[in-house]
Parts: structure tokens; C-alpha cells; sequence
């Protein structure tokens, strides 16, 4: 029978749990765990892609005289929303 565990990647010291592994690795590699887990921040900025899909979209509904729903369907395209309405004042789109 296999012995389950989980090992340490820097020291080889064992361990039966994963948390066990990782109250280690947080007090004896603190710098290497919080490397190994972290994670790509969130974006803080658009990509160019984002914002040029963004302008497209609004200038469609607002050519269809829809521009009350363009709010609303932008946030759902985009699902981030955090800058959205800064976002918006630097885009430059035609309105018709
Ligand atoms: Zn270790």
C-alpha cells in the first residue's frame, strides 16, 4: 500500500496532509509558497482588444437607438466591471 503524502519541494520533510504541507511551507519557505500560489493579478487595465470590442458594441446599439440598454449589456460582455465607467470616457466611439 502506498503511503500518501505530501512532500516538501525544498526541504523533503514529509507530510500525511496537504495542510499539513502547507503550514510548513507558509512558516519554514514563506517566500516560496506565496510564489508557488500566487496567482496573475486581476487586470487592472483593459487590454486594447477589450476596449476597442467595447466601443464597437456601444456604437451598434447605439445606432440601433438602443443606447438605454448599452449599460447594461456592456456589463454583462464585461463582466469586469470596476473601471467600466472611466473606461467609458476614454474610449472614443462614434455615436452617429
Ligand atoms: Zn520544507
Amino acid at each position: 500500500m502506498a503511503t500518501a503524502g505530501f512532500s516538501c519541494v525544498h526541504c523533503s520533510k514529509w507530510f500525511r496532509s496537504k495542510i499539513g504541507l502547507g503550514v510548513h511551507m507558509q512558516s519554514q519557505h514563506r517566500e516560496e509558497y506565496e510564489a508557488s500560489i500566487k496567482v496573475p493579478k486581476s487586470k487592472t487595465r483593459w487590454s486594447v482588444e477589450e476596449i476597442a470590442l467595447m466601443a464597437m458594441s456601444e456604437a451598434n446599439f447605439l445606432r440601433e437607438g438602443r443606447s438605454l440598454e448599452v449599460n447594461s449589456y456592456l456589463l454583462s460582455q464585461f463582466s469586469n466591471q470596476r473601471s467600466h465607467k472611466g473606461q467609458r470616457r476614454q474610449v472614443k466611439y462614434v455615436t452617429g
